[in-house]
């Protein structure tokens, strides 16, 4: 799918109301409520001779919100696909009287996106619409787009305003709409003998303003990197155990090196060995698959910045072991490795964007399988960092062989490190399916986190940590238990990694219920990719915006020597 930015389109000023649009198969046009259409969408309009009011005055759209209407258009403009982004019979604040009007609710309503599109809603005072109402809207547009003949797309949604309790920047808006479109196309059937052939909507130009362009390609670059790190994480979850072992995954980061300029490690086992990491190998041993330790490294930053290490659970199949697991929904062990597949799409996704930033990814890569030589519970083994563990269950193998990978990534000398796991059932019982876990020794890691979730609707809650919780991993036997039993199961997993994430700021995100979903819908989400994207987004924006340093000269002052050298200096980008 081939995005561009638009600015030849109705949203162009000078194109008065009789708006100058590329030939194209169908244009995509907001209606608000009491079926009125927007600025864009009149202009659209005056071109077809008044095809869509007459349209709309008919009630040919349905009253529910994202209803779609199609409407033949002409030579230019093949069709339009009018979709409701309001109730019909909603609130109408354009309806009301000027006077009506308050300057802070006609400033509430108008504050979107670019400056220009704040101009252009002011005028037509469209109230804002929620940021997962857009989101909704974007992919049924989209999902309707497909179901049509059309091969190129117009979308006019960067009108609609969003965000009802802070308006969100253009760049939100199109990044919306790229992930949208690409959720509402995603399909998997590269294990199919015969795929029935479907249509398929080839180029999306998004329309924006001219004075806009230049930052809304910014946003869209980032945008589309985001998109292909999402597709990467799900086509790796979605593969079954099968196809995806801990040497494919250990193949594909290779790949992925290559295309994107990363460096890329893989220990064998003799190498874990060596580090005696006898937690990881525990697991593994149970396997005829032989594990993998994964490291990639992308350095974007300075030459002397910290990196941020990203460390991923990549178990490929969990049977549990000896302690085997019920056979039903068992398949669904293939998202094991779901936090795996997050770090390959997240640091696809900054590699290709350039970001100017220092990230390592740590993939600890098993099957966890019953056999001969499989660990047994009981079992006490010696992780990397020295401490014994007494194995009460082979199906807490999550937190075996992360422990490992906490340990070794410390060589990084990291600024924070982030794991993603597919931990803990007990996260999906207390959290559902809506937000991932997220324990953190550091408040202002969980606070950025939080933000970045909220920002991309990849939301974390933050959970408990308390030493009070470690009680439980007590054993009679070795220096802790892999299990703290049923009471708060997710938080006393995190308490177990905490034990080996001392020497610096970290964050684990239990992402058991968000990673994949089961039932008719069943796959990977793709999740947490955009929001740890959008953290590392913010993270590199933060390090090298001059501004931050002049900002508060008390705080530079204090950190003694001169900040390290940002190296070249690179091309701008978007502040948003
Ligand atoms: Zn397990």
């Amino acid at each position: 799918m081939q995005f561009s930015i638009e600015t030849s389109s109705p949203f162009n000023p000078k194109g008065g109301r009789a708006a100058t649009i590329a030939p194209t198969d169908c244009v995509i046009v907001p209606v608000y409520a009491q079926r009125k259409l927007g600025p864009a969408g009149q202009a659209v309009d005056a071109l077809l001779g008044g095809a869509l009011i007459a349209a709309l005055a008919r009630h040919d759209i349905a009253e529910a919100l994202n209803s779609v209407l199609i409407v033949p258009g002409n030579d230019q403009v093949a069709r339009v696909l009018l979709i409701a982004a309001a109730k019909a019979e909603s609130a109408d604040p354009a309806g009301q009287s000027a006077a009506a009007q308050t300057p802070r609710r006609r400033g509430k309503a108008a504050s979107v996106t670019g400056p220009e599109l704040h101009r252009i809603a002011e005028g037509a005072v469209i109230a804002p619409v929620s940021e997962r109402a857009f989101s909704e809207l974007s992919r049924a547009a989209f999902r309707a787009a497909n179901t049509t003949g059309a091969k190129k797309l117009l979308s006019l949604l960067a009108e609609v305003p969003v965000g009802v309790e802070r308006a969100r920047p253009l760049a939100w808006n199109l990044q919306a709409q790229v992930l949208s479109a690409h959720d509402a196309t995603y399909r998997f059937d590269r294990l199919r003998s015969t795929t029935e052939p479907r249509h398929e909507v080839g180029a999306i130009a998004l329309a924006v303003p001219p004075a806009d362009a230049t930052a809304a390609t910014l946003a869209l670059r980032r945008a589309q990197a985001t998109a292909m790190g999402v597709t990467l994480a799900r086509d790796l979850g979605n593969l079954p155990g099968n196809y995806c072992t801990p040497t494919v995954l250990a193949n594909e980061a290779k790949a992925l090196a290559k295309r994107h300029g990363l460096k890329v490690q893989v220990l064998e086992r003799k190498q874990m060995q060596a580090l005696q990491m006898g937690s990881l190998l525990a697991v593994a041993q149970g396997s005829d698959e032989p594990p993998k330790l994964i490291v990639l490294e992308w350095r974007g930053g300075g030459r002397s910045e910290a990196p941020i290490a990203l460390v991923g659970k990549g178990v490929t199949f969990d049977s549990g072991g000896i302690s085997l697991k019920g056979g039903e929904g068992m398949d669904e062990m293939k998202f094991d490795m779901s936090g795996a597949g997050a770090v390959l799409g997240t640091l696809a996704a900054i590699a290709s964007m350039q970001l100017p930033i220092n990230v390592v990814g740590v993939i600890p890569a098993t099957e966890n399988m019953p056999s001969g030589r499989a660990v047994k519970p009981g079992d006490v083994v010696t992780s990397m960092s020295g401490k014994t563990i007494e194995i009460l269950n082979t199906d807490a193998e999550g937190r075996l062989i992360l422990c490992d990978a906490l340990t070794y990534v410390a060589r990084f000398e990291p600024s924070a490190v982030i794991d993603l796991a597919t931990l803990t059932g007990a996260c999906v019982i207390a959290l559902g399916h809506h937000h991932s876990g997220l324990f953190a020794n550091t408040d202002g890691l969980a606070a950025d986190l939080l933000a970045a979730g909220r920002d991309t609707l990849d939301t974390c809650w933050r959970m408990p940590l308390d030493d009070e919780y470690q009680e439980q991993l007590k054993s009679p036997f070795a220096d802790m238990a892999n299990i703290g039993g049923r009471p708060a199961g997710s938080v006393t997993a995190a308490c177990f990694l905490a034990r080996f994430a001392k020497g610096y700021q970290w964050a684990h995100l239990d992402i058991a219920g968000t990673a994949w979903k089961s039932g008719a819908a069943k796959g990977s989400t793709g999740r947490p990719v955009p929001m740890l994207t959008q953290f590392l987004v913010e993270r590199a924006d933060r390090n090298s915006t001059p501004a931050h340093a002049a900002k508060s000269p008390a705080t530079a002052a204090k950190r003694g020597p001169k900040p390290p050298s940002r190296g070249p200096v690179r091309a701008p980008r978007d502040g948003a």
